[in-house]
Parts: C-alpha cells; structure tokens; sequence
C-alpha cells in the first residue's frame, strides 16, 4: 500500500516544511498537551533530506486515525525514529516501513543514500555527503566585492554549491539594517548561487579572520591581501587563498581535495 519511489528526492527547506505542517494545523506535543502545535521543523531532530518522508508519513497517519501527538522525532543510529503516545497496528507498521526507508534516503540532501559505519557515527548518506563528511572539509568562504561579484567566481561557487558544499559569504560590507538596497547586488549574486541569507556575514570593516576563526572553514577566497594574511598569521585551520592568483581556482579544489 505505501511504497516509496526511488527517483523521488525528500529535500524540504525548513520554510517548505514550516508551510506543510502551518497547512495541516500543526502536530500535537505528547509530551505537553497543553502546549501550542507544533509547526516548527526544529522539532524534528533531523536534518532536512528526511522532511519529505516525515511529510508523506504524517499524511499517511492521519488517513489512518491518528490524533496527530508524537513525543519525540530523531535520527538514532543512522536511521529515522517517530515516536508516538498511541495508534493502532496499522499506524506503528507504517512508522516502521518509514523507519525502514530512511536507511535508504540521504539525511543532507533527499538522494538515495545508505548506511555509513566509517565515519565516527552512523549516518545514511549518498555518496557525495558520505564524501564530503569523510574528509571534513565541506565549509568554505567567499569574499564578496573584487571576487564572488567576478562571474567565474560566482559560478565557481555555484559548482560547489550543487556538490553539497557548505558556502558562505564573509564581507567588509556593512548591512543593509539602515540602508535599504544597499546590498542588492550581493543578494542577487548569492540568489544565482543558491546561498541563503543566513550565511552572509557582514563584518562591517572589523577583520574577517575574528568571523572565520575555529568556525571549521576549508578556504577563504579573497582579493585583499591585508585580509589574507591576517588570515595566515593566525594559522587556523582556514586556508587564505588569492582571487589575484592566476590559480585560484586550483588552489581552492587542491584544499577542498576535490
Ligand atoms: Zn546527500
């Protein structure tokens, strides 16, 4: 009766899965009833490759009766567990068989995926998020002005972006809280790449290694030199590259071992 289809990716940006469950009316908090509903994806202690199987999953449960209280959503030893206070056979199978699915979709991303014991802790995982958590090195950090504003930048960056990297955007620029439109330019470049809004900093002038330092970042990219080799003095782990270089772009896959 429920089947998954292969070919299907799961992906739901938080804002999809936030607007699902605002449609249904929200799930109900088993813990504490007397609680609101809960239409916030945080809730689900998962990443959000698996939002579509707990969407298609909730839909299924409540065809079947199910007053919709669940105590707890999580991922336990590289699988999906949907807990609940009470439902009938029927609603537990189908939690089971979504339980049973999730080994097979990709928890980052929605692909198929599978299992993967070798990298500290199990996760299920496609192959490009298998690789990329293996090597650890999946954040990276593009200057803005004089280097991602540059097209080969900018799809240099969208490249990764589509492999699953983890891209942001570190500026001298300050905000746009007092000036309107201020930064339209550089809201439409991370539009094209697919950077969302909360992985732009804004250093406002201050130096971009106080941002990057210990933040886990593989590359800064930038054309400041100043910048660079603040960067360099501090020997984080955070490797300063130069957009100036005619190399750059070898330079950021030789760090990223792509
Ligand atoms: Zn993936």
């Amino acid at each position: 009766m429920f089947y998954i289809c292969s070919m299907e990716n799961f992906y739901l940006s938080d804002e999809e899965m936030s607007e699902y469950l605002n449609s249904i009316g929200g799930l109900c908090n088993g813990y504490f009833t007397d609680k609101g509903p809960i239409v916030d994806p945080g809730f689900f202690c998962v990443s959000n490759g698996w939002f579509g199987l707990i969407k298609s999953l909730i839909n299924d449960l409540t065809d079947l009766g199910w007053n919709k209280e669940t105590t707890q959503v999580k991922e336990k030893f590289g699988g999906l567990r949907f807990y609940i206070n009470a439902g009938s056979d029927e609603i537990h199978q189908r939690i089971g068989q979504a339980e049973k699915d999730s080994y097979t979709v990709c928890e980052k991303c929605g692909e198929p995926g599978e299992l993967r014991k070798d990298i500290g802790w199990y996760f299920t995982l496609c192959d490009t998020h298998h690789k990329l958590t293996k090597n650890g090195k999946t954040k990276v950090s593009f200057d803005y002005d004089g280097t991602l504003a540059l097209p080969s930048v900018e799809s240099f960056a969208k490249e990764l972006v589509n492999d699953g990297y983890d891209v942001w955007v570190v500026t001298s620029r300050v905000g746009d809280d007092e000036t309107p439109n201020l930064n339209d330019d550089l809201w439409g470049s991370c539009e094209r790449i697919g950077i969302p809004k909360h992985k732009v900093k804004f250093t406002n002038f201050a130096d971009k290694i106080d941002f990057l330092k210990d933040r886990g970042f593989a590359f800064h990219l930038d054309d400041d030199l100043y910048e660079l080799t603040s960067i360099m003095e501090t020997k984080d782990s955070c490797q300063p590259l130069n957009v100036g270089h005619s190399d750059w772009k070898i330079n950021c896959l030789e760090v990223l071992k792509k």
